[in-house]
């Protein structure tokens, strides 16, 4: 069941059930029952749209509070690259850092360093043709999941490397018991994180036997404390220990193109990446090498839990980056060391199967064609499933009634529905 766990969660007294949420869940893993939307945990990507679109602000990703920290002897945060889109005019990014550690934290560990890492890593496996093309990266924990979810024949495409944050988590913790000689259990590691998947990704990680990280704070809780220290500091500490290449990951494209290779592209926004997915299905994207995408609008700025609006910190970063050198990482060996890769496989989750055997699953698959057929084909919304196809899948799971469908009450109610009539006094059709 770990599989499972969630930080995307409904407020049940906020929602309205307005099914608002529905239609944009990338998976169809929302339903609204009795008046209040609920989730299907098997489905849902931890994506963070529906925290976008609800107007009640009924969804939320749930966090751990900042007090948290006191549980260790030694407290380090990791900053998103996208942290530093969220800051005007930002030059230096020693004053996010040293305004990380004003507010609690020993260490501050750049998660822009492990990305640079995981660039050189895949360069290398490019360079050694490890690689299944069309690759796709393994940096947005929405993705890996949506790819699990829906479009599992793309399994050994994702390219099998730990994320930045994990990379950089596990140096971090390493460089601190060198440090301070402190045992593993003592030192805690904090993410702060611009979206719910991350979150997700360090309670239950889905190739890994354990994250490296205690927890996740978002951006935008941590973001009025860190501006007030910025404005208040009387020095800075010098920590900046990465570059543009690092950096970049911040926004969509910053992946693609540290890779120096002509044949990549980057796909960002949710809807966008679904086409992607198919069209590698379609096999319409064989001569494409690497393939970068992002669930959010903009890459990892545009993330439910930032503060900025993302086109203004995608601008940000671009100014910012004139200020950077290119990289301050590299591996050290030609062959990318073992620790860089997953622990655990990539395994498909069955969410969409009817049944267990065969000739069960294919009497079912025919059960909902035929309800499909009766029901209006308007993917109104207003039975709580985000499609007739997907009140269909309900209705044969045992989950939702054909009378859920409003269309369909109402010839039940009218009398001018044949199934509801004995059969004598059916009209010909
Ligand atoms: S958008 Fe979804 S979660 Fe928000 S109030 Fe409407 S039904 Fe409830
Ligand atoms: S987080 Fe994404 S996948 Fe999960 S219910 Fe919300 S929209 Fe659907």
């Amino acid at each position: 069941m770990a599989d499972f766990f969630h930080s995307v969660r409904l407020d049940r007294d906020k929602c309205r059930g307005c099914t608002n949420c529905i239609k944009r869940c990338p998976t169809g893993a929302i339903r609204v029952r009795g008046g209040k939307a609920h989730i299907i945990k098997e489905r849902c990507i931890d994506c963070g749209e529906c925290i976008n679109v609800c107007p009640h602000h009924a969804k939320y990703a749930e966090q751990e509070s900042l007090e948290i920290i006191n549980n260790f002897k030694y407290k380090i945060a990791l900053p998103a690259p996208s942290l530093y889109g969220q800051f005007n005019n930002l030059d230096d990014v020693d004053y996010v850092l040293t305004a990380l550690k004003k507010i609690g934290f020993d260490d501050v560990f750049e998660v822009s360093k492990g990305a640079e890492l995981v660039s050189d890593a895949t360069r290398k496996l490019f360079e050694q043709g490890q690689i299944k093309t069309p690759a796709i990266s393994s940096a947005c924990p929405a993705i890996v999941r949506l790819i699990r979810v829906n479009f599992p024949n793309l399994i050994d495409h994702v390219v099998p490397l730990n994320s930045p944050m994990e990379i950089a988590a596990k140096l971090a913790r390493e460089k601190a018991k060198e440090e301070t000689g402190l045992d593993d259990k003592d030192i805690g590691v904090f993410f702060i994180t611009p979206c719910p998947a991350k979150m997700t990704a360090i309670k239950s990680p889905v190739c890994l036997n354990g994250s490296q990280v205690n927890g996740a704070f978002a951006i935008k809780e941590i973001y009025p404390a860190l501006l007030s220290h910025m404005n208040h500091l009387e020095s800075v500490d010098s920590m900046q220990d990465s570059g543009i290449i690092g950096v970049s990951w911040a926004s969509s494209g910053g992946e693609a193109n540290a890779l120096l290779r002509d044949n990549c592209l980057a796909a960002d926004g949710i809807e966008n990446v679904i086409k992607i997915l198919n069209e590698i299905e379609d096999e319409k994207l064989e001569n494409i090498d690497f393939i970068e995408l992002n669930a959010c609008t903009g890459g990892c700025v545009g993330g439910s839990l930032t503060y900025e609006n993302p086109y203004v910190a995608k601008a940000r970063m671009k100014r910012l980056r004139k200020y950077l050198p290119v990289s301050c990482t590299h591996l050290e060996n030609k062959e990318v060391p073992d620790d860089m890769y997953w622990t655990k496989s990539l395994v498909a989750t069955d969410v969409m199967k009817l049944a267990d055997s065969v000739p069960e699953a294919m009497k079912k698959m025919a059960e909902r064609q035929a309800i499909l057929k009766r029901l209006p084909g308007l993917d109104c919304g207003t039975c709580g499933a985000p499609s007739c196809a997907a009140l269909a899948d309900d209705i044969v799971r045992g989950f939702a009634t054909e009378t859920d469908c409003v269309f369909r009450l109402r010839d039940q109610l009218s009398g001018t529905d044949q199934e509801f009539i004995p059969a004598p006094y059916r009209s010909e059709k």
